[in-house]
């Protein structure tokens, strides 16, 4: 049995990307973990930022963008030091997903998480501008680029140089 009155996550140093966000105990199938805080902006300052940090992306060579779509209005912007869930690394294969819920992101558990586990979701970046995010994950399921699990069959044929079929 986890006790459930603990904090179920710690952060640590990630195998797979700078810190990352780990499993302080068990964690059962269903379990809400954390919620992704942010501030909540407008989309055409959402659309400010993240040109400002793509640019900021190409000089450093970090391509963290912490941006999540709230709605057709919102979106909220993660950039923040108590926003611990900002620490959790994309991978190809998760135990993990994020679920918009009444205006709030939180991220939830797919399958049981043993303690020391490190916390993974799919960031589903859309496709187009998959050669800005490379993955590095290390699973054997990793197509190379983070996108959305939809989207990992039409990656494949793009990279194998075969453009994919229009209907
Ligand atoms: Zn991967």
């Amino acid at each position: 049995m986890s006790d459930k009155s603990t904090k179920p996550y710690r952060i640590g140093e990630s195998q797979i990307h700078g810190r990352g966000v780990f499993a302080a105990r068990h964690i059962s199938k269903g379990e809400f973990i954390i919620e992704y805080l942010g501030e909540k902006i407008t989309k055409e300052e959402s659309n400010r930022r993240g040109l400002e940090r793509e640019e900021y992306a190409k000089a450093s060579g970090d391509g963290a963008v912490y941006i999540f779509e709230l709605d057709d209005k919102y979106d909220l912007d993660g950039n923040f030091e108590y926003n611990d869930a900002r620490l959790i690394n994309h991978a190809c294969r998760t135990n993990c997903e994020a679920v918009l819920e009444d205006g709030k992101i939180k991220i939830y558990a797919t399958r049981d998480i043993q303690e020391g586990e490190e916390i993974l979701y799919n960031y589903g970046y859309a496709i187009e501008h998959f050669m800005d995010h490379p993955c590095h994950c290390g699973f054997p399921e990793c197509v190379g680029y983070i996108v959305a699990v939809e989207d990992r069959k039409k990656l494949r044929r793009i990279l194998k140089g075969r453009k994919p079929k229009r209907k």
